[in-house]
């Protein structure tokens, strides 16, 4: 703070805050407007597009200033929280009138990306979650909190592709790293990573935190003692969304250890190729989440969400769920419930900005009418006799008192904001009332006043009223005003009357005047005493958030098994798959032609299966909907099959498609074989194993090699249900040397020089590759399809082809061949000139007649 003193008094007390928050940037308020200074305002011009001018000068240099008026300020923050950034809001506390220099200011809050809980700021069916990440000799400790639920959350992955998996399926909006963390590119990219110091992850600091946020001894109780990587990683995160709320917290009650025992674990890689919730190319529509997410309320949609993240291995716990979701479905009842749910809104973020006292006018009245609304949804449900649906059903009981208190509370359209008043109903509070009536002017008291002056002076057109400039009169038409007694004074002359004010009026007037702003007063310390009345009972309506969460999803789940004709799962204890009839949930619906339905089987004896077949022959969709059954049934939903048997499974993986990772510097080859190299330590026999096309990236031989070698080891080694596409049909030959394995392959007929594609799984290898047909079939030119089927001849002659291929299995390239257009009629008549025997004459007919065939 070198030289501060040369400023002006304003920028030195800017400077100073300035200082306090330097990695945000500070929206300072002046008047009508948040201004931003210096490198925040060149910063903020970019970032949200707002011009960048000048202020004066301070320290004799001119200051850089931009600028957003104050009613506006929650769409820039939306935009910056968007882009990752974080801000501080610096109000005026003095008074202006009475402060001398500038007014008093003070950062009120700092809005980060990962711990807004403004409606404003949130996508209402995403989850939004700050985490802290940890590293430690070998290990990671990840802590995620969702602030909107208190959802406390602690991990410790012990390679970094589990920990690549934990940073997909979290995907935080923010994340904390020590400044001295060892792997950044682990997050590279990601636009809320924010740098702490080392300290703030210090596990004695840590422990202190936790243990004062939760008002407990030790950290026993939550099991969590031992994890003390992830404890780092929560004592940092804590400690940072208490410096930016600047409130108590107190729904975050808990933390929980995440562990993998219980969950079907999917790799970085395999979230993203399955298209759980976003799609490749990072959008949300035609996902498996979009297909099946119609819930009712934006808290159930995020749980539905989480769900398809975090597919689970009890069986118990998913046959509650597919008990629950048959019973909506059979009894018709998902319609019913759907539509009370309706009325819940998004009860568990209202509880949030409860608990931060945050809470604006129209979240307490929609969680009235969610209370509202809970014993009919209790009607509904006490005739479904599932366990599941009993036990949600308590958690969501009726909360008449609470419901009550908010309807004699809160009037029926409460403004947006408690700030002017006018949101307590009346009748909740006597002296409230008394002194709005006051301010209203709406009294007794006026009417008895005009009543008793109007007899005791005999004037009968006396009346008593009240204008906005001269406030309170007394009237007398000004033909009786001669009758008025002396100690009327007369305050205004009207054309046919005379106004006067006498002192009991003009002491009303004051009472008045006054009273607003005591209406005022009381009405915001009511406001927030009705917080303390209803805090109390956070958990319990946290309870009730969840389990309406998990009823909309239940019914939602019932709905779309009904609607979109999916069947129930059986699950076994036995490992393996049968799919009779499944289909893929998203290709189905995007498709105009029907969608060709296949069967699978994965057993002990059938554990691998190598499908061939031409591109765009279906090979992936096959792969995929086989994963994406799977794992719905370990989400316990119901899925796109006739029937499903489905064994114990620990965890999908897949290696799918070639996607150079730039960002981190690795080729397509290299990302290839390294989702390859975590497949082959990782998969078990309960592993669903998927391959797509593995060694593409290089050179024929090794690529062909280390697809034998890989199919091989998994078959062999590790045993897993595996489906293993590929181009090399030399592969075809594996189910004559080794157990377990079998060929199948998708198929295509040709019409002429047309390709078409049945979709429909066979049995045995495919007979043909037809790469050169769909080549032709995508625009690929003429010539060049051409030349390519002379070095195909080229390449079979020199016995490249023999060598490539085990002599029965391989494919007939001759075929390919037919589907080739055949030589155009000057490249015939080309053919057919010999140059050497013809005269210049003859030369030039030919080249006019070339040109005319054209
Ligand atoms: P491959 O992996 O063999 O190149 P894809 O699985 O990508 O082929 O399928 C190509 C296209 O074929 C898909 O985008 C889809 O439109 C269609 N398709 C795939 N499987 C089916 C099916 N079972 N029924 C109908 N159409 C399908």
């Amino acid at each position: 703070m070198k030289g501060i003193e040369k400023h002006t008094p304003m920028m030195q007390q800017f400077l100073k805050i300035k200082a306090e928050n330097p990695d945000v940037l500070l929206f300072y308020r002046m008047g009508d407007f948040y201004e931003l200074f210096f490198d925040d305002a060149k910063q903020a011009s970019q970032l949200l597009d707002i011009s960048l001018t000048k202020r004066g000068s301070s320290n004799g240099q001119p200051i850089p200033m931009a600028g957003v008026p104050y009613h506006s300020i929650e769409g820039y923050l939306a935009k910056l929280v968007q882009q990752g950034v974080s801000a501080a809001i610096c109000e005026q506390i003095g008074d202006p009138a009475t402060s001398k220099g500038p007014v008093e200011r003070k950062v009120v809050r700092i809005i980060t990306p990962g711990t807004v809980s403004d409606e404003a700021l949130l996508n209402e069916r995403h989850d939004n979650l700050i985490a802290a990440i940890y590293h430690d000799n070998g290990t990671f400790g990840y802590a995620t909190l969702d602030i909107t639920s208190g959802r406390f959350m602690l991990t410790e992955p012990e390679t970094e592709e589990a920990m690549q998996a934990e940073l997909q399926r979290t995907s935080p909006a923010e994340l904390l790293y020590p400044e001295d963390f060892a792997l950044p590119g682990l997050f590279h990219g990601l636009k809320g990573a924010r740098r702490r110091p080392v300290w703030e992850f210090d596990l004695d600091t840590a422990r202190q935190q936790l243990t004062m946020q939760f008002g407990t001894r030790d950290l026993v109780g939550f099991g969590v003692e031992q994890a003390e990587h992830g404890l780092c990683a929560a004592g940092c995160l804590m400690q940072y969304v208490k410096d930016t709320q600047r409130t108590a917290l107190p729904h975050i009650r808990a933390i929980t250890q995440d562990t993998k025992d219980h969950a079907v674990i999917l790799d970085a890689a395999t979230r993203r190729n399955l298209e759980l919730t976003q799609n490749l190319a990072g959008g949300f529509d035609n996902t498996l989440a979009s297909v099946l997410d119609q819930t009712a309320t934006p808290m159930g949609s995020r749980l539905l969400k989480r769900w398809l993240h975090q597919p689970i291995r009890d069986q118990k716990q998913l046959n509650e769920r597919l008990d629950a979701i048959g019973s909506f479905k059979d009894s018709g009842m998902f319609v019913d419930v759907a539509g009370v749910l309706r009325h819940m809104g998004d009860l568990e973020r209202i509880l949030a900005r409860l608990a931060l006292r945050s809470a604006r006018p129209r979240d307490l009245a929609r969680m009235r009418t969610a209370l509202q609304h809970l014993p009919e949804l209790g009607e509904l449900l006490a005739e479904m006799p599932e366990p599941r649906i009993g036990e949600l059903a308590q958690f969501a009981a009726p909360m008449d008192d609470l419901c009550d208190l908010l309807e004699r509370a809160i009037i029926e359209n409460p403004p947006v904001v408690i700030r002017d008043g006018g949101v307590l109903a009346p009748g909740y509070n006597a002296e409230l009332d008394e002194w709005r009536d006051l301010a209203e002017g709406a009294t007794k008291f006026l009417e008895e006043l005009e009543a008793s002056e109007r007899e005791r002076h005999d004037i009968d057109s006396l009346k008593v009223g009240f204008n906005q400039v001269h406030g309170f009169y007394i009237q007398v038409s000004r033909g009786q005003s001669h009758l008025v007694p002396s100690h009327y004074i007369r305050r205004q002359t009207l054309k046919n009357a005379e106004r006067y004010i006498i002192p009991e009026l003009k002491e009303h007037e004051d009472k008045v005047l006054n009273s607003k702003s005591k209406a005022l007063a009381l009405e915001k310390k009511l406001w927030e005493e009705l917080f303390d009345q209803l805090l109390p009972h956070l958990e319990q309506l946290q309870n009730a958030a969840s389990a309406l969460s998990e009823l909309d999803v239940l019914a939602n789940l019932a709905e779309r098994a009904d609607t979109l004709n999916y069947c129930r799962p059986e699950l076994v204890e036995e490992a393996g798959i049968d799919i009779t009839a499944g289909r893929h949930p998203v290709v189905e619906q995007v498709l105009s032609e029907p969608f060709i339905a296949n069967p699978i089987s994965l057993h002990r004896d059938r554990r691998m299966l190598i499908i061939t077949g031409p591109n765009m022959g279906g090979k992936s969709t096959y792969m995929r909907q086989t994963a994406l059954i799977a794992l719905l049934a370990h989400v316990g939903s119901f899925v796109p099959a006739e029937a499903v048997k489905i064994g114990p499974l620990d965890r999908i993986f897949t290696r799918i498609g070639a996607s150079d990772d730039l960002a981190s510097g690795r080729s397509t080859f290299m990302v290839e074989m390294t989702e390859t190299a975590n497949i082959l330590h990782n998969a078990t026999q309960n592993s669903l194993v998927l391959m797509d096309e593995i060694g593409r990236g290089t050179s024929t031989y090794d690529g062909l090699s280390l697809a034998w070698a890989s199919a091989e080891w998994l078959a062999d080694k590790i045993a897993a249900m595996t489906l293993f596409a590929t181009h090399y049909f030399e592969l075809t030959e594996l189910p004559s040397l080794m157990d377990g394995l079998a060929n199948v392959h998708l198929d295509a007929v040709e019409h002429g020089d047309e390709i078409a594609f049945m979709h429909a799984v066979q049995e045995g290898a495919a007979s043909k590759s037809y790469g050169l047909a769909v080549a032709s079939l995508a625009g690929v030119p003429k010539s060049v399809i051409k030349r390519a089927k002379t070095k195909l001849k080229q390449l079979e002659a020199s016995g490249h082809q023999q060598a490539m291929s085990p002599a029965n299995s391989a494919p007939q390239p001759e075929h390919q061949l037919s589907l080739i257009p055949e030589p155009s009629e000057v490249e015939e008549a080309l053919a057919n000139i010999n140059p050497d025997e013809m005269t210049p004459r003859q030369a030039l007919d030919e080249l006019y007649r070339l040109k005319a065939l054209m």
